[in-house]
């Protein structure tokens, strides 16, 4: 039996999981709160178990022949659909994601919500468009060809979970494969209304399975289903260890996308002011942000003046309501979170490394954490080496290139790196010797979607974007065909 649904300021959303075409309750639920203000409950989702998911991977099983067996541009008409839907439904999809998980709403309105749109219409395209690569040799024509692989699971975490929901989905859905996807539990509600759409875009039952709850308890037992033939988790490298192992007993193919702990270069033949505006813009979206630039590594002759227009910059930053449009600093996603957070600035001033601003909670009736730049003692010191996704960046000064890249290369991650310099030579140079999957040059966060993406080191495994997550969710199959002689 479904729940009734629950309201976010008039709009429905359904506490259930969303298997084999239908809303299937749970009897355990858990709690789901606003970042904008702890006390504002939003709902009671289902909380799903191992049952769950196996209703879930059998449903997705029994889809994929008949979803296999379209034609790619059929799936991508259906696909089409659900873009047109979403893009139907920005609004009512803007105001739950930011009540959820406290995105600033006017660019969940103005980018966010439509880039889950493009992201379905991009893939859908680019798998109808495939022609796989022929060739002659040794007597045969050859060609590469993509068969689906199976059921996959997306997990995904709580800090952009549209946006990735929606990046990883498009392309299982468009090489062939039924899905079932896992939400981070601080924010699952836009893939609960994901759900509703693919309905209503006619998605046939059990090519899109939606299980919400736990990551030791439903997401666990998801990954270790044999009958799951493709993993793709967003998260931090702590969980993609125990995905691994799950992955590895079934031989599970699996892409992790991991945390990072970015480099932002700034060399002194720079624009400056473009260099530091940029630096202060690393504490957008409260600094939840995998992919941004923590770590600011700035060529000395020019310290001073930097640091004077990146406080001028960080000054202008308003904390606020995510709702408000004069924020630039969301609430951060969770009290638990904001607590890891402030223990990383704590344990960084009682080990001796310089709070240079920032430092405290904003109000302690909220969930911000103010923008915080720390001096380090040392390069080892834990808050340059560590992860922290919080509103906190580091502050290091470099002698020359070759020091400037011996620090950005100095941790265990590899997902990004920030580039600012006014030599094309250095910008080429520089950007190939940073160990990252993707470099910014004088730029950050301009993505094409069909470049490949992903992380070195700790930072991941695989890589996802345009053909190379639809060749990920495909089994290759080279077929060879004689050109004459049969023997
Ligand atoms: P997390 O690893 O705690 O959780 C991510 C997801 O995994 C959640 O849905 C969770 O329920 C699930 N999960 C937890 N344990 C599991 C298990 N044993 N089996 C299966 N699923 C399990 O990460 P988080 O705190 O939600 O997200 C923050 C992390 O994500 C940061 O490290 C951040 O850098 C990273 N991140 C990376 C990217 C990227 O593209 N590289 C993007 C966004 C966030």
């Amino acid at each position: 039996m479904p729940s009734p649904r629950f309201e976010i300021s008039e709009i429905p959303v359904s506490p259930d999981h969303f298997i084999g075409g239908a809303r299937v309750s749970s009897t355990a639920t858990f709690e789901v709160r606003s970042p904008l203000d702890w006390d504002w409950k939003l709902g009671e989702m289902a909380r799903g178990d191992a049952l769950t998911a196996d209703a879930a991977v059998t449903s997705a099983v029994a889809a994929f022949e008949g979803w296999a067996g379209l034609e790619p541009k059929e799936r991508a008409q259906y696909l089409h659909r659900l873009a047109d839907l979403i893009d139907e439904n920005i609004d009512a999809l803007a105001t739950v994601e930011c009540a959820d998980m406290a995105m600033l709403l006017e660019s969940l309105q103005a980018r966010v919500i439509h880039r889950g749109a493009e992201n379905f219409r991009s893939y859908a395209d680019l798998a109808a468009g495939y022609q796989g690569r022929t060739w002659s040799s040794k007597g045969t024509d050859n060609q590469v060809i993509r068969m689906p692989a199976g059921p996959a699971v997306i997990i995904t975490p709580w800090n952009a979970p549209w946006l990735l929901s929606t990046w990883k989905l498009a392309p299982a859905l468009a090489a062939g494969n039924p899905v079932i996807l896992k939400p981070a539990e601080w924010s699952p509600l836009s893939a609960s209304m994901l759900a509703d759409l693919a309905s209503d875009a006619d998605l046939p039952p059990g090519v899109l399975n939606i299980v919400h709850g736990f990551g030791d308890e439903v997401g666990a037992a998801l990954v270790a289903d044999k009958r799951v033939r493709r993993i793709s988790f967003t998260g931090s490298p702590e969980t993609a260890r125990h995905i691994g192992v799950a992955a590895a007993r079934n031989i599970t193919p699996f892409t992790a996308e991991l945390g990072g702990k970015g480099p932002l270069v700034v060399f002194a033949d720079s624009d400056l002011e473009a260099a530091a505006k940029k630096a202060a813009g690393q504490f957008d979206d409260s600094g939840q942000v995998c992919l941004a630039g923590t770590r600011l590594l700035v060529e000395a002759s020019v310290s001073a003046e930097f640091l004077e227009m990146f406080h001028r910059f960080t000054d202008a930053h308003v904390l606020g309501d995510s709702r408000d449009p004069r924020t630039t600093i969301s609430p951060m996603i969770h009290p638990d979170h904001l607590a890891r957070v402030a223990g990383f600035v704590d344990r960084a001033r009682d080990h001796g490394d310089r709070i240079v601003r920032g430092g405290e909670r904003w109000k302690q009736d909220g969930l911000w954490y103010e923008p915080t730049l720390i001096e380090p003692v040392a390069n080892d010191s834990e808050v340059v080496q560590r992860e922290v996704f919080g509103p906190v960046l580091t502050y290091q000064t470099f002698e020359d290139e070759t020091e400037a890249i011996e620090l950005a290369n100095s941790t265990d991650y590899g997902l990004s790196g920030i580039v600012y310099t006014g030599s094309e030579e250095r910008a080429t140079r520089v950007g190939s010797a940073i160990i990252a999957g993707t470099v910014w040059v004088n730029t950050f966060l301009v993505r094409d979607l069909t470049a490949p993406f992903g992380g070195c080191g700790i930072s991941g495994i695989g890589r996802e974007g345009g053909d190379y997550a639809l060749d990920f969710h495909s089994d290759l199959k080279t077929l060879q065909i004689s050109q004459g002689s049969v023997c």
